[in-house]
Order: structure tokens, then sequence, then C-alpha cells
């Protein structure tokens, strides 16, 4: 056996560190899933988990991972050769623009940049054309972990509604669910898809599609295969608290312990911890000299922060090299930012102490590789995080 000491540090964006009270509730003896221990421990994530997608609509959970719930949000919408529109973010828009191919759907992708976000002005511009109203959903990435790039889900509804377009809105929330602030009904988004490996602090697992009202009349028309995923026999027995088959029991139950602390902090408390870890370590990566792949300050994510490295530089050598001096786990560049950009994770269970630890472990890794950077990014962080900074402009 080969042992690191100390605590690993898992600072993906994703799966996140699963707090010690939600390892605990998840270690606890497996129940019967359908006796009645289990009928009121469903009934209690069933409607919390409604209180995180800030929905009163129904939430089904799945047992599988964030790939399965996209699915779930294509086959139960929409039929063979429907229209869609989907929008190039990055690569995990990609990934769902290629499952909704694969799955026999038309799916138009507006191209993208991989560092701005969703463009409502262009989507309204594509509905307003579309006169037959064949599009039948837009689907949007709000966080796209691949770059650290939100998008506005809010403008992207009023740009449907002013083009008075009857297109469904599909929004995946997998990196920003319990991150950073998102409303599945003042939105007015149809299905909501979400998983439970990064902001709701869970090992990988379960997944969940939020389901509006329209979306669930959308439903009764679809003719996409679907089985396993069919939201309907789901719903029905969900209303008793059961599943229509094993759930996740020990996953659910530790569901259940991570909304209580989410709530014991407060929601708008959640992201506003998420937002000042971002900004630290905005401050910190600019300080060192390098480039935000975010090019767009408004759309900055708060769940985590891509980092592009000078030319030249490799990020994965970067990154194994953090790993073997300082047992932290760091984000890759995916598809065309492989080994250009690493990412570093800021979303879940943390506190300013573990931010200002892990830009230490960059800022070490950095000084290991001779990559070229300006020491002291540390120090801009907890400048920010100890108030030192704003003290120095009040000053100045
Ligand atoms: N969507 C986004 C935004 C993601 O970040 C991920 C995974 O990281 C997925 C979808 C796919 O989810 P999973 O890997 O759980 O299947």
């Amino acid at each position: 056996m080969s042992y690191q000491p100390g605590r690993h540090f898992l600072q993906i964006p994703g799966p996140t560190n699963t707090p010690l009270p939600v390892l605990a509730a998840i270690a606890k003896p497996t129940i019967d899933h359908r006796g009645p221990e289990f009928g009121k421990l469903g009934l209690e994530v069933l409607s919390g988990i409604k209180t995180i997608f800030k929905t009163e609509s129904p939430v089904v959970i799945y047992p599988a991972s964030g790939t399965g719930a996209w699915e779930a949000a294509l086959v139960n919408t929409l039929s063979p050769g429907d229209r869609i529109l989907m929008v190039e973010t990055g690569w995990f828009s990609t990934l769902w623009s290629r499952m909704a191919k694969k799955l026999g759907l038309e799916a138009e992708v507006i191209p993208g940049d991989w560092r701005h976000g969703v463009d409502a002005a262009v989507i309204g511009a594509k509905l307003a054309e579309d006169k037959a109203k064949a599009i039948k959903a837009v689907c949007v990435v709000h966080n796209e972990t691949s770059t650290g790039v939100t998008s506005g889900v809010a403008a992207v509804r009023k740009a449907i509604d002013q083009a008075g377009h009857p297109a469904l809105l599909l929004v995946d929330t997998i990196s920003s669910l319990g991150s950073i602030d998102y409303r599945h009904d003042e939105w007015g988004v149809d299905v909501t898809v979400g998983g439970s490996q990064k902001g709701l602090m869970l090992p990988p697992g379960l997944s969940f599609n939020a389901v509006s009202d329209k979306a669930r009349a959308a439903a009764k028309a679809a003719t996409l295969p679907r089985s396993f995923f069919d939201w309907e026999e789901m719903i029905a027995i969900n209303g008793k608290g059961y599943f229509p088959y094993t759930p996740s029991t020990n996953l659910l139950q530790g569901l259940k312990v991570a909304i209580e602390m989410l709530h014991a902090e407060g929601l708008d408390n959640v992201f506003a911890r998420h937002d000042r870890a971002a900004e630290a370590t905005r401050r910190c990566v600019r300080h060192w000299g390098f480039e935000i792949q975010c090019a767009n300050a408004a759309e900055y994510s708060s769940a985590l922060t891509a980092v592009r490295l000078p030319e030249g530089h490799s990020a994965d050598a970067l990154r194994a090299t953090i790993l073997e001096r300082s047992n932290m786990s760091l984000g890759n560049g995916l598809g065309p930012l492989a080994d250009k950009v690493f990412r570093i994770g800021h979303l879940g269970d943390f506190h300013e102490l573990m931010v200002t630890g892990v830009l230490t472990g960059v800022e070490m890794g950095l000084a290991a590789c001779g990559i070229p950077h300006k020491p002291g990014g540390v120090q801009a962080a907890m400048d920010y995080l100890g108030g030192n900074a704003a003290r120095m402009a009040q000053a100045a």
C-alpha cells in the first residue's frame, strides 16, 4: 500500500469534496426501498430538492450520472427528427448536442468560441426566423464546466417570449445547482437537468430533471423511445415517496443531509461564499499574470475558474506535478483546451482557508515547473478575503 499523508484536495470542478455528515448518512445501513422508513425519506428528499431548484413542479431523481438526466430531458419531450437549438459554449454543450444527434434529433448548434456564454439575442433572432415554429426546444448549459463561463438563463427565456415562440427551454445546471443562484420557476425553465456530485456535495450517481407543466404536456405527445427515463412512471409513484425501480437508497440518505446543510447555511450565503472564492481565485490568477478562459467578466463562473497557461507550457504537466507534490487534483482542459488550461474547482463544501490552500498548491507547482509567473498571487487572494484589498483601496 502507498499512502500520501494529509487529506487529498479534490479541486476538480466536480465531483467535489463530500462533507463528513453526508458521508456518515451514506454509510448508514441500507434500508428496504419498499418499506415505511424509505417512504418517509423519499417524500423528504423529493420535496426538499424542489427548494434547491426553486420550483413547485416535480423533480425526478434518477440513479444515473448527469448524462442520464440529459438523455431524460430529451427523450421525454421530443420526437424523432424534431428540430432543436443548442449553443456551443464548450465541451459539455458539445456532448449534449452530440447526444441529441445520436437520438435522431435535428440539432442546430450555434457556434461559440468557448470564452463566452449564450447570446440570447442570437437565439431570439433564430426563433423569430422560424415562422413555422418548427424548433421544439432551446437547450443551454447554465455553467459550462469546461470553460468557467455562465449563461444568462432569464435572458434566454425573455428572448424566447419576445419572439412569441413556443419552444421549450431545457437547461443544464449540473455544475451550478447549489453553487450559483438558479430559479427554475421564476426563469420559466421547462426542464432543468442537475447532478449530485458538484454543488450538492454528494458523490456521483444521482441526477435530476425538474419538469414544468408545459414539459409534462409535451411529454404526452413526444415519441422518442423511453422506458427507464420515463417521467410519468416516476412521478406517479413518487407521490408516495417511492420509485418504480430500486433507487440509490444510500445516496438519497446523503441527499437528505446535503439539502439540510445547504439550508442551514442559507442558499444566499452558499452562493456568496462561492462568489468570494471565485473572486479571490481570479485575483490570484491575474496577479500571477495568466489569462482567465472566460473573456466576459459578467459571465464569470463562481463554481470554477479555467486558467490559460502561456504558450509553450503544459497544463497537464503542471497538474501532474501538483498532484505528486501537494496531493491535489485540478481539472484538466477538455477538447481543444486540452493541456492549454487547467481548471480550479471552488464549489461545494469548502471555506476560505481551503481556497488559499488550493492557490498555494498551484503557486508552488508553478515554481516547481518553472512556469514564469509573478509570485504573490496567494497574497492577493488573502488580501481580498481578509478585507485588506478593500482597506488599501480606501486608504489610497
Ligand atoms: N453537464 C455539465 C455542465 C457537466 O459539468 C457534466 C459533468 O461534469 C455533465 C453535463 C455530464 O455529467 P456526468 O459526467 O455526471 O454524466
